[in-house]
């Protein structure tokens, strides 16, 4: 099955900007995957769609087999996003953004609490879990959202622009959390504006620019033609 299918995906913001103009995507399960594209390609407009934060104009999205418009309850499930954006409430301390997105999925505490420790240990963030968010450097906030994304245990975890700002010890020390996530089974897209972050760390990739994907190919095939 494949992680994610987008066909036909259109939008039109309310200032009649068309952002997409037509994206045919899929991303098999198991995959790590990388939308690359400059600044205002409309990456995060794909992403927020798949997420439904932001309603589409035209075209169909499901994950793992579920149309977003027919079950989002269902489709969500299955989906940890990490949105560009931080968008956690400062003063909350750092174990309770996590634990407090596992309520929000209905996980039980007794289930949390070990998981969470998991994940804030791997990212370095454990020592940090009385913290209050406000607290925390830019990349550690970054590793944070990653965290609570995973905290339900997603299928699929979606992560926009992940490492920008980041610097590069820090951003390669994420790259290597990020792949053990997809060894042990989760399927991985994330947008990035660096083609070294996709080369790095993907093996297929979609070029988008200008609201169209104008290559989608693996990351090897990708690399004999430059
Ligand atoms: P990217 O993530 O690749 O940088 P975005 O999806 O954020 O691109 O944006 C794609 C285009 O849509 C950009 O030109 C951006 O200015 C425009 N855009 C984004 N959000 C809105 C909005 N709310 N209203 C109008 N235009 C928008
Ligand atoms: P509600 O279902 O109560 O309307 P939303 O779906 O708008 O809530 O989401 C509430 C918060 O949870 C938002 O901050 C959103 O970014 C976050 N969120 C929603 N779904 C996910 C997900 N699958 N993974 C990570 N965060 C999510």
């Amino acid at each position: 099955t494949h992680a994610l299918s987008i066909s036909g995906l259109k939008k039109q913001y309310g200032n009649g900007f068309e952002a997409l103009k037509g994206v045919d995507l899929t991303v098999e399960a198991g995959d790590f995957f990388a939308l690359l594209g400059p600044n205002g390609a409309g990456k995060s407009t794909t992403i927020g769609i798949v997420c439904s934060l932001v309603n589409k104009t035209a075209g169909q999205v499901s994950i793992f087999g579920v149309d977003i418009d027919e079950n989002f309850a269902e489709a969500k499930k299955h989906i940890g996003v990490v949105p560009q954006e931080f968008n956690f409430h400062v003063f909350e301390r750092v174990i309770d953004i996590v634990l407090n997105q596992a309520g929000y999925f209905g996980i039980a505490r007794s289930v949390a609490l070990p998981r969470a420790e998991k994940y804030l240990k791997q990212l370095s963030l454990w020592d940090k879990r009385f913290n209050q968010a406000r607290e925390l450097s830019g990349g550690m906030k970054r590793r944070l959202m990653i965290a609570r994304a995973l905290i339900h245990q997603p299928k699929l975890l979606i992560l926009d622009e992940p490492t920008a700002g980041v610097d590069i010890e820090i951003r390669r020390s994420m790259w290597e959390f990020l792949q053990q996530i997809n060894a042990e089974g989760t399927t991985i897209i994330l947008t990035t504006h660096y083609l070294e972050e996709a080369e790095q760390l993907c093996r297929n990739i979609a070029i988008i620019d200008g609201g169209k994907i104008v290559k989608n190919t693996s990351v090897k095939a990708l690399l004999q033609t430059l």
